[in-house]
């Protein structure tokens, strides 16, 4: 999967506009789907890079999503992972100092299709100022997994999240991962929009969980920024392998049908609550 692949499925999806760039200069397109107003639904995919299929899956959604309620759509928000992912390093440009260093940091192997982490080795969703560097998994090294970056947002993929967040145009956030049918919800003591949780896990027939022992992620930076709920979905079953296989994908988009509207109707109830109480 190239970069012009992963933009010509998001375009066939929707109006795109980019809202930023990967580390190796690749863009990052976000599907607008609704009406311009505020309390907008953000959906985000492909933060890991071997979970491509999340990305395929907004994509899909995006596409069939038609309401009035705004819901933004980052299907690849690490682009440059899901290329190293699929197509290996030759589909980069890079100086031998750099392919030997990328090399290195994958134990010396060519094949890089279980990478997590964008190009220069940082997992994303532990580079989030969140109780950042205090996850159980967390490591210290660039690699494929759990690196936590040289500080919080250390990263321009993650730093794109972060302007999202801070713009005040958001109600929900929604990130997505693969696999195990779950859930995540809450952040250190913050158990608000537990109801919203139970609501999206039995909608979609998931298991409901809490990540005491994980920081720095996506979901748990945008609970303490927002004080909004966000939520981690864990796609597909367990009992496939990664990267999950893109021939379930029907299965994936049958099972998520509707959840973009489910999204949107507790972003509308979320937003007209806080600014009822506000
Ligand atoms: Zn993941």
């Amino acid at each position: 999967m190239l970069i012009n692949d992963m933009v010509s499925l998001a375009t066939k999806a929707g109006t795109i506009r980019y809202v930023g760039k990967s580390l190796y200069g690749n863009p990052i397109p976000m599907i607008k789907k609704g009406r311009e107003r505020g309390g907008a639904v953000l959906a985000v995919g492909t933060v890991h890079a071997r979970e491509h299929i999340t990305g395929r899956l907004l994509c899909e959604l995006a596409a069939a999503y038609d309401g009035d309620y705004p819901v933004d759509f980052i299907p690849f928000l690490n682009p440059d992972g899901a290329i190293l992912a699929t197509e290996g390093m030759t589909a980069f440009a890079l100086k031998n100092r750099e392919r030997i260093a990328l090399l290195r940091l994958n134990g010396g192997s060519t094949d890089f299709t279980l990478w997590k982490a964008n190009l220069r080795g940082v997992d994303l969703n532990v580079n989030f100022d969140a109780g950042w560097g205090t996850g159980a998994r967390n490591v210290r090294t660039p690699g494929s997994e759990n690196y936590i970056g040289e500080y919080p947002f250390s990263e321009p993929e993650t730093r794109i999240i972060r302007s999202l967040a801070e713009s005040g145009r958001y109600a929900l956030a929604v990130a997505y991962h693969s696999k195990g049918e779950e859930v995540y919800w809450g952040f250190g003591g913050n158990t608000d929009y537990r109801e919203e949780a139970e609501t999206i896990a039995s909608a979609l027939g998931y298991a409901l969980k809490t990540t005491p022992d994980s920081a720095g992620g996506l979901k748990d930076y945008w609970i303490q920024a927002t004080g909004l709920p966000a939520f981690t979905v864990e796609v597909g079953k367990d009992a496939f392998p990664h990267p999950y296989p893109e021939s379930e994908l029907p299965d994936l988009v049958k099972t998520h049908a509707g959840m973009p509207e489910l999204y949107a109707g507790i972003a509308e109830r979320v937003w007209k609550r806080i600014r009822n109480t506000t």
